[in-house]
């Protein structure tokens, strides 16, 4: 299933989206598409931080900020995972509505 959503921002707007496919799961299910499993994934990587003797300890027992963002197959490019906010942090390249009242024009 794919959802799009509307962003204005600063006078400008863009489509985001979202894919939660119904047959893949994770990365230990092969590519529904053609079978493959190798991935190109992109997730957060987050959580509590303390300073313990003079070190940086992270505690993932205490809040764990670990998402997955984003993963396509390496073989064919089906996008199998989406979540909307990778959109706004990696592809986020123009105004659909400055694109698309030009494109009227
Ligand atoms: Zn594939």
């Amino acid at each position: 299933m794919e959802r799009s959503f509307r962003v204005r921002t600063d006078g400008r707007s863009f489509t985001i989206t979202a894919v939660d496919r119904d047959d893949w799961t994770d990365m230990r299910d092969p590519c529904p598409e053609c079978a493959s499993r190798a991935f190109d994934h992109v997730s957060t990587s987050g959580g509590r931080y303390e300073l313990r003797a003079g070190a940086v300890v992270r505690r993932t027992d205490r809040w764990n900020a670990d998402r997955s963002l984003h993963t396509s197959c390496r073989n064919c490019g089906a996008v199998l995972d989406k979540h909307p906010a990778y959109d706004l942090l990696f592809d986020r390249d123009g105004d659909d509505e400055r694109a698309a009242s030009s494109e009227s024009v």
